[in-house]
């Protein structure tokens, strides 16, 4: 029987509509079990209390809800919780979530491994094994959730694709789990608080501005200048600076929103006076602001953090020039679960 049932998550609220009137039963409660299945983040029949015994066992003759499993939980000294989240076909992905005072943000993850290359990236080593299908990055995201609520009595409050993965190479799957987060028959999350974070693929960054004007967008720039930048993020030489730079004007004229550049100072790669001018350059073309990273190492000696100086000298630059900046502290290095360190260590 197991391998006809259909997984129910992938069928439309009419679709479960009509399966309950092709069985002689009041269309209304294929809205239940969608209330269920989305906004209440069910992952077993029997869950669904406002619906008969009866119901149930026969939505279980044809469904299965193929959800993802937790692993393995691991609880960093500064409270960041990282999650390594079982596929239905038993491949491992992880998703974080981080606490801080008046807010719970999730870090969820797009693909099994990763489509790019960045050299300092530990996800990046892995290759890319296969995309996230919208449930399982929604499940993600309904995991840490529960996991907030339980912990600090508080929903998520932000959403950030900074998990494994390139968002945007997985775009209509990354979409349509953002759809059922958003929609208030879903979780019911502000797009707003939604930062889609990408290593910069200039014609998606442009459809997604045609498309989902309402999420944040930060681009993972780490140099402005292109012999650097193709040199760590090899990819990137398909993706001249020039195409990014448009496209990213192209998405601040649709959403009128900063762009967030991400940006990590690495020691004798880009912590020159020079590099600093090409940023405060590129970062004029388009409002914007700068979220300095702390590098985590991933076990590779040709990447070690800058020098402080660098980064106070980078620091002392945008601000002359007006351009927000902000020095982000890693969350949750201890377990591996900082930027660039998610890669399945533990199994
Ligand atoms: N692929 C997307 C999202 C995942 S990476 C992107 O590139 O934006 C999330 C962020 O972590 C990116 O800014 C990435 O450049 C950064 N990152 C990757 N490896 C890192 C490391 N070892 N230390 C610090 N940041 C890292």
């Amino acid at each position: 029987m197991n391998a006809v049932r259909k997984d129910i998550r992938r069928r439309t609220k009419e679709e479960l509509r009509s399966f309950f009137v092709e069985h002689g039963i009041p269309a209304f409660h294929g809205n239940q079990v969608y209330e269920w299945l989305w906004q209440k983040a069910a992952i077993d029949f029997d869950q669904m209390t406002n619906l008969s015994k009866a119901h149930r066992s026969l939505l279980s003759e044809y469904f299965v809800i193929n959800h993802a499993d937790l692993d393995q939980v691991q609880k960093s000294s500064d409270g960041t919780l990282k999650n390594a989240v079982r596929l239905h076909d038993g491949k491992i992905v992880e998703s974080v979530l981080i606490p801080t005072d008046t807010r719970s943000t999730a870090c969820v993850s797009s693909q099994v491994g990763c489509s790019l290359d960045c050299t300092f990236c530990a996800t990046a080593q892995l290759k890319r094994m296969r995309n996230l299908n919208p449930d399982e990055i929604f499940d993600q995201v309904a995991t840490l959730n529960r996991q907030s609520l339980e912990a600090y009595d508080r929903p998520l409050s932000n959403i950030v694709f900074m998990g494994m993965g390139e968002p945007l190479m997985n775009y209509p799957n990354v979409m349509k789990a953002i759809e059922k987060i958003t929609s208030p028959e879903g979780m019911g999350m502000s797009a707003k608080r939604i930062t889609v974070s990408t290593s910069g693929v200039p014609k998606m960054i442009k459809k997604m501005a045609d498309e989902y004007p309402r999420f944040k967008l930060a681009v993972s720039l780490h140099s402005a200048i292109e012999e650097t930048r193709n040199s760590i993020m090899p990819f990137s030489d398909k993706f001249p600076l020039t195409s990014l730079k448009e496209a990213i004007q192209y998405w601040f004229s649709k959403t009128k929103e900063r762009v967030t550049y991400e940006y990590v100072v690495w020691k004798d790669i880009n912590d020159t006076q020079e590099e600093i001018q090409a940023l405060v350059r590129f970062c004029k073309h388009t409002p914007s602001k700068v979220n300095l990273i702390e590098y985590n190492p991933i076990g590779d000696d040709s990447f070690a953090q800058a020098d402080a100086t660098a980064v106070d000298a980078y620091m002392r630059e945008l601000s002359k020039h007006h351009i927000p900046v902000t020095l982000r502290r890693s969350r949750g290095k201890d377990i591996d679960a900082a930027c660039g360190q998610l890669a399945n260590k533990s199994i």
